[in-house]
């Protein structure tokens, strides 16, 4: 089962898997920093499970080359990734159920400190509990879910065989 560990703790265990890379980002992208479960990734676009996270099912879509701009980023390449945060936030109503789902792209107040990175990405984040909100959400003051290898793998693989499915398309009932 996954675990709440506290803010200190996961920093910790942050500085254990790869110290503090120039950009966090790209480190996940070229697996330099422990364990990068993608969920799918092309030339363009990686989409990944962030490895500690306040809601369990949170997933990132971020451009793979390093940006950290919205005016460094072309206006197609800006639209792909958000393109895949939406398709990311069907795949979680399917398959988690949330009673809703938050689509961010918070940049970074602690440079590349706490999981959190300048280059710019998109958070996809399944909410449980309707009285959630962003400060219950954001912050890791109240603790941080991780979780074993197998347990990671089992999410990425359901997840990885869930992005094929072609959703049908705009519900006019909202689903
Ligand atoms: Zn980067």
């Amino acid at each position: 089962m996954p675990t709440l560990i506290t803010r200190d703790e996961a920093l910790e265990q942050i500085r254990r898997d790869g110290g503090s890379p120039p950009c966090l980002m790209c480190a996940i992208r070229d697996r330099r920093v422990g364990a990068t479960y993608a969920v799918f990734e092309d030339e363009d676009v990686l989409v990944f499970l962030p490895r500690f996270v306040r809601r369990w099912g949170h997933v990132v879509v971020m451009p793979r080359r390093h940006v950290v701009t919205y005016r460094g980023i072309e206006p197609a390449l800006w639209a792909r990734v958000n393109a895949d945060a939406h398709h990311a936030a069907r795949m979680l109503e399917r398959v988690r159920q949330p009673v809703r789902t938050y689509i961010t792209s918070t940049g970074s107040s602690a440079g590349e400190l706490t999981q959190t990175s300048m280059h710019l990405h998109v958070h996809v984040i399944p909410l449980y509990d309707n009285l959630d909100r962003p400060a219950d959400v954001f912050s890791w003051q109240a603790g941080v879910w991780v979780a074993e290898h197998d347990e990671w793998e089992a999410l990425r693989a359901e997840y990885a065989a869930e992005w094929t499915v072609v959703d049908p398309g705009a519900d006019p009932g909202g689903g």
